[in-house]
């Protein structure tokens, strides 16, 4: 016989969990159940032998003193049954019990699109949505006409049936759930023509959601109560609202700001000048001032989104682009000339500072558009 510590591929200082989880490995890959192959056998009868003096303390300790074990060749007689069962279920052998008709219900999800104004004001909406209800025929038991259901004739009620069989090792007990009942230990003999037992259907729902100002795409709102009845009329699951936000014609959201792009003509903004522009509240007057430079911006304090957690709103930030007439007609071309004679401006002198990239570069950068 192989040394037991070898058999199990274990140290000689493992400690029982590890005995046991290695014997539980083996004995999965090698049981005869699985592989029926003469060698495996032979070799499983061998990780199970071992097994059995090295997870009793006391064999054990005899064996390192030595001694057998307590071994005798194949006996197995002093392996106790639920050591095997322990080993393979993970000590989840037995009174596992039937399992309930009635059980919680699922969560649902659904995504709902609303408008930048509507992110940023809130709103409410009364949407649709396709779910389990309670079968209000049969109140959720499934049984019709007021019958009820009865304990299974194969089970006993028990849920769960076994089965044993015998191999060399001694007996191995399996069980699994009952096919007769479907594991619940009872049977619905009068089963609800509506529902087919189940206590639930498949129902539209109107459903009235808040949507809080301040939301923005991912977020969720949770309905408690309003996913999917359960089984049996268990208890509900929850809805969840997904939010997604649809972009706005001309302003971009960057969390609680908001960007708008402005175009003036140059002379507005050598000049300066006033502007009216859109905005999530309506018409608003923007001043320029004079000397505004292209790429620019002019922060308007409060016109951003409502910040969600609280604490007022954000702002809007308007992008200015000044605008450099491309063509010029014969008059206006010699009062600009005039203009740069009169500045001392003089053609082909430029400043090789770094210029700023503009406004729409740097409006892409920032918002990846
Ligand atoms: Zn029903
Ligand atoms: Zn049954």
């Amino acid at each position: 016989m192989a040394d037991l510590y070898d058999a199990l591929g274990v140290a000689r200082d493992a400690d029982q969990s590890e005995i046991k989880s290695a014997y539980r490995k083996l004995a999965r890959e090698l049981h005869p159940d699985v592989n029926p192959d003469p060698h495996t056998q032979e070799r499983f009868k061998e990780v199970t032998a071992a097994y059995e003096v090295l997870s009793d303390p006391q064999k054990r300790q005899r064996y390192d003193m030595g001694g057998s074990g307590g071994m005798g060749g194949a006996n197995f007689g002093g392996f106790g049954f639920g050591d095997i069962m322990d080993a393979f279920f993970g000590g989840q052998t037995g009174g596992r019990g039937p399992r309930p008709r009635m059980r919680e219900g699922q969560d649902a999800l659904i995504r709902i699109e609303v408008s930048l104004d509507e992110a940023c004001f809130g709103t409410e909406r009364e949407i649709t949505v396709e779910s389990a209800v309670a079968c209000t025929k049969c109140d959720a038991t499934g049984c019709a006409d007021g019958s009820d259901p009865t304990v299974c004739a194969i089970c006993k009620g028990r849920g769960e049936t076994q089965q044993v069989t015998r191999s060399f090792i001694g007996q191995v007990m399996t069980s699994r759930p009952c096919a007769n009942c479907q594991g619940y230990g009872t049977v619905i003999p009068n089963p609800c023509r509506e529902c087919a037992g189940d206590g639930r259907v498949r129902a539209r729902q109107s459903v009235s959601v808040k949507i809080p100002p301040g939301v923005e795409t991912g977020n969720r709102i949770q309905l408690s109560g309003r996913g999917e009845v359960g089984p049996g009329g268990g208890p509900a699951g929850d809805l969840y609202v997904e939010i997604v936000q649809r972009e706005h014609e001309f302003l971009v959201r960057d969390n609680d700001m908001l960007h708008l792009a402005l175009s003036i003509p140059m002379t507005a903004a050598v000049l300066g000048t006033k502007v009216t522009v859109e905005t999530l509240d309506g018409p608003t007057e923007v001043e320029v001032k004079a000397g505004t430079q292209s790429g620019s911006t002019v922060l308007v304090k409060g016109l951003g989104v409502t910040r969600l957690r609280g604490g007022g709103r954000g702002d809007l930030v308007v992008h200015i682009e000044v605008l450099i007439p491309s063509k010029l007609k014969k008059d206006e071309e010699e009062l600009l000339k005039k203009f740069a004679e009169m500045r001392g401006d003089k053609s082909g002198q430029v400043d090789m500072k770094r210029q700023d990239s503009g406004f729409f570069s740097k409006f892409r950068d920032a918002f990846g558009r």
